[in-house]
This record gives structure tokens, sequence and C-alpha cells, in this order.
């Protein structure tokens, strides 16, 4: 039975090329890069010229990327440090970002007593920078805290708009990048954001390794303490090959990445195309001109057809991920779909179809026949 992977906003396929960058470093280069004999230094060496390469990729300096395990972690970190450090009296965030930065700036709010404000959510899933403004026009210590893309709908964040309107207000401004980061282009010298995170794992490198960019002179302050890794902002022996692994894949991502975009592009056309002619009573969740890796729908099936759906699909050797809701019952609806639809679309089926480079119109096809079977 061929499988078909078609659920990469969660994770992504490691290269080949990672994976053997990967391996050299744990036979070869396994020294810890604190030691000062030749096996650290010659770690130290590796370790240094990835994160260079990150920042080249990137348009920044070396000393602005940190690394840490994952996404969540540069989230956690970023703002609590914020707050505690930086004595950030109010978040501005959205229901629609991801938990790694709304549980964070809920347990910020219990524990310190900052004030969180929500920006109101357009129809179709987009910041309403209007509303954005008007909580700016508040005289309070803040961080506007707003992803790029978004991981289940996909919609797009104008982050060099945002950036010059956080910087008109004289606020900090924090994006979570984690679904766009290796796939578009940033330049942080063009784009005025404080923060961005980032993980590897959703561009076809390691799990467990992401990285911060926290721009010059931030007065972030560790959220551990121990050694003087990461200039003491996040101590712990580094993952040298997980780093090199990251860095290899951001590279990949970037040197490949027109042609991967115009090929997962056309694949998610051809998909919207094929929804249209075979179920046309279906609806996009989001916008259909929404971030090209990721498409969010809603099917017009029946409850006992939505409860067999994924079931059905993961039987076939097709994985997607649910895009909505409260099918059963038994499952809690998604927290972004919840700020967009009606209670009676929240209860239709969703899926969240999300692409990679390795998929095809075969893959497509697939999941068609297998959805025209239920
Ligand atoms: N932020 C976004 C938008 C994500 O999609 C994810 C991953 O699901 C994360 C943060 C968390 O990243 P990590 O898995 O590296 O902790």
């Amino acid at each position: 039975m061929k499988k078909v992977y078609l659920d990469n906003a969660s994770t992504t396929q490691m290269r080949p090329e990672v994976i053997e960058e990967m391996l050299k470093v744990m036979m070869e280069d396994y020294g810890n890069p604190s030691s000062t004999h030749s096996f650290g230094r010659n770690a130290k060496s590796v370790l240094e010229m990835s994160r260079k390469s990150i920042a080249k990729h990137l348009n920044c300096t070396a000393q602005e990327i940190i690394f840490t395990s994952c996404g969540t972690e540069a989230n956690n970190w970023i703002l609590r440090s914020a707050v505690r450090d930086l004595k950030i009296q109010r978040i501005i965030t959205s229901k629609i970002e991801h938990h790694a930065v709304l549980h964070t700036a809920e347990a910020l709010e219990i524990e310190f007593g900052i004030q969180v404000d929500y920006v109101a959510i357009k129809a179709d899933g987009s910041i309403d920078v209007n509303d954005l403004v008007e909580l700016l026009s508040q005289e309070k210590k803040t961080l506007v805290s707003l992803m790029h893309v978004n991981n289940e709908i996909g919609t797009v964040l104008d982050l060099e708009k945002i950036g010059r309107i956080c910087h008109q207000h004289n606020v900090l401004f924090h994006s979570d990048t984690v679904q766009s980061i290796g796939k578009s282009e940033l330049n942080l010298q063009k784009v005025p954001v404080d923060f961005i995170v980032a993980s590897a794992h959703k561009f076809h490198g390691p799990k467990g390794i992401g990285f911060a960019f926290v721009r010059k002179n931030s007065g972030l302050q560790p959220l551990f303490y121990g050694g003087e890794q990461e200039k003491g902002l996040r101590p712990g022996t580094e993952a040298v090959h997980q780093i090199v692994g990251m860095a290899k894949a951001l590279e990949l991502s970037y040197d490949n990445l027109e042609r991967d975009r115009s090929h997962i592009m056309e694949l998610r056309n051809y998909l919207i195309n094929r929804l249209e002619i075979e179920f046309p009573a279906s609806e996009i969740n989001g916008n259909r001109d929404g971030f090209y890796t990721v498409l969010n729908i809603l099917l017009p099936f029946s409850e006992e057809k939505t409860a067999m759906m994924l079931l059905n699909l993961d039987m076939k050797g097709i994985a997607v991920s649910r895009g909505s809701a409260c099918q059963s019952g038994s499952i809690r609806p998604s927290h972004v779909l919840a700020e967009m639809l009606s209670e009676e679309d929240l209860k239709k089926p969703g899926l969240r179809v999300s692409f990679s480079h390795y998929n095809t119109k075969g893959d497509i096809d697939l999941l068609m026949n297998a959805l025209k079977k239920i």
C-alpha cells in the first residue's frame, strides 16, 4: 500500500542530506564544544559555522541566533523573560496563536498579574489591524506576540507592516515564525521584529532543536541557569548534531525554495480544483490565498461519515490532520476554528492538508479517491 503523508504542518520528513550530515557529526565531531582540547574546538567550530549559516539566510548576525530545544521553548523563554526582566506589563496576542504562546501568556497573566489582550480576528482568520492599533493606544509597557503563518489555517501576517506599527508605538514585537522559516524568505534587516522563533522539524530537519532570533541588546535573561553556553542565555551542552542538522536543513530549504514553493503551490491549487469539482459544497477555512503549505477545508459530510473520516483515511495509509472540531463530541474543537466558525460549521468535518516538496499529484488523487469513498 502506498502511504501518503500530507501532515507536514505537524512535522516533516528529514532530508537524507541532513541525516548524512548529522551522522558525520555524531561519528566524528563528538567533542563537547566547551572543552578546550582539539575535540572540543572541532565541535565548537561546526557549531559556530551552523550559527553563521542560519544567520546568513535570515540576514542577521550570528550573535542574534540562540539555540533552544524547540519552538515551544523559544516562545516560552522570550515571553517569560520579557515580562520578568524587561518589565513588560501587557502582552497583546490573538486567540489563534499556537498553545506555546497562548498558554504561556495565560500563565504569565496569573503569575505576574500582567494584562493580556487579544486582537480581534476577522472571518477569514486574519488579524484585525485596526483593532491592534486601537489596543496600542493604551499607554503600557507592551509586547505584541502574533504568529507569522497560522499552523491550522495558513493565514499570513504582514510582518513588516505589523513590525512598523509596533515600533511606531514603541512596543516590542515577537512573532512565532515556526511555520514559515525555511518556507518563505525573511530579511531581518528589513523586517522590524524583535524576536522570532523556529523549529527544525518543520523544515525537514531533526526534532528536538530550534532557535530564537533575539535582536541585539534585547536585555533578555535566561530561563534556567548553568554553564556559559549560548552566552549564558541557554545553558546546557549544545546538541551539536541536531544544530548541524538544522543548519543543513535550513540551507537546503532556502537553496530549493523557489522550485519547492512552485511545486507545492501547484499541488495546493490542484487539490482546490478537485474539491470544487468533486465536493462543490466544500469550503476553505481561512483564506484561499493563504500560505502555500496548508489547506484547511470543511467537507459536506453527514455526522456519521464525519466520525469515520480520519480512521478511514488512516486505514488507507493517508495521513492528514483534523481541521476541526467536535465530531462525535469526544474531541475538543480546534481553538483556532472555534474563533472563526459558527456552531453549525464547527460540527462539519474539517481536514487540514499540509504539503511538502515530497508530495505529488498522485498523493492528492489518492486522498480524493479515498474521500469520495467515505
Ligand atoms: N508554533 C507553531 C506555529 C507550531 O506550529 C508549532 C508546532 O506544532 C510550535 C510552535 C511548537 O514547535 P515545537 O514542536 O518545536 O515545540
